[in-house]
């Protein structure tokens, strides 16, 4: 269903249009059955449980309300010290000159971890397969990216962090491609996918506590298919939520040995 969304191409990047159109979209695809499972069992809002009405402008399990309340990150995460910036005060990318010979990718952070309701609807997401959830995510993705200032955002493609096939098969979707596709459809970016691959089948990242466990279980886990689609671009990374940042630090590694020359690292939030 998802995957018509990331097809339109008469998105506006006005988040209330986008929000409408993607909800009728939505709408569109729906069988039968899923009408009538929804007469009897209404969706509810997973922050106050509320009956949603998307005509009123609530997700599918997400009010208006409780979406607003989420607080949008302001500023980009440096990958060296972690310390927050504002792009393009100085011109350019704005990073610490300190930092600037190290960094070889920026990190975007959209909403805070701590905030219940944030790890909620991420879990659903990616966890219980909700799948109608890509949407309000990939809003506040999309608000982030526009509200950091990065300079010449509208040159940036877009690709999501892959997962091993036999994962794939497993969870059944990549909760970051839908994710990429909605905010590159959002913004009109070009989306390059299947290009970056996982090469191993790495333990999740999350059954690890230890950082340096994670960053050595994901290291030189990607490659880029075909190098000659990525050189000279600026990248941005999508991916659900960032912890220790190993994942996304050896995405960004493959692509720049592909010749990639900005990259964003985007993520709903950093855990
Ligand atoms: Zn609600
Ligand atoms: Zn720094």
């Amino acid at each position: 269903m998802l995957w018509c969304v990331g097809s339109f191409s008469w998105f506006t990047d006005d988040p209330i249009n986008y929000h409408i159109i993607a909800n009728r979209v939505g709408k569109q695809f729906k069988s039968f059955a899923q009408h009538l499972e929804e007469l009897f069992f209404p969706p509810r809002c997973i922050g106050c449980a509320r009956i949603t009405k998307v005509e009123q402008y609530d997700w599918r399990f997400l009010c208006r309300a409780c979406f607003a309340s989420i607080p949008l990150q302001s500023g980009a995460i440096c990958s060296v010290c972690g310390r927050r910036f504002l792009f393009g005060k100085k011109g350019g990318f704005g990073i610490h000159s300190a930092c600037k010979k190290e960094c070889f990718y920026v990190l975007a952070a959209a909403a805070p971890y701590r905030f219940p309701l944030v790890r909620e609807i991420i879990s659903r997401y990616k966890y219980n397969g909700v799948k109608e959830l890509a949407l309000p995510l990939s809003e506040l993705l999309r608000a982030h990216l526009v509200g950091v200032g990065i300079p010449d955002l509208s040159i940036y493609s877009i690709a999501p962090v892959p997962l091993y096939e036999k994962r794939l098969r497993m969870r059944g979707f990549n909760q970051s491609l839908f994710l990429a596709e909605a905010v590159a459809t959002a913004l009109r970016l070009k989306v390059i996918g299947g290009n970056l691959v996982r090469i191993r089948n790495n333990k999740p990242q999350i059954t690890m506590r230890d950082w340096d466990m994670r960053r050595k279980n994901v290291i030189e886990c990607f490659r880029t298919r075909d190098a000659s689609e990525i050189a000279g671009r600026n990248m941005i990374i999508v991916d659900d939520v960032s912890t220790s940042g190993a994942t996304m630090s050896e995405a960004a590694k493959a692509l720049k040995r592909a010749g990639a020359r900005r990259i964003i690292g985007l993520v709903v939030a950093r855990g």
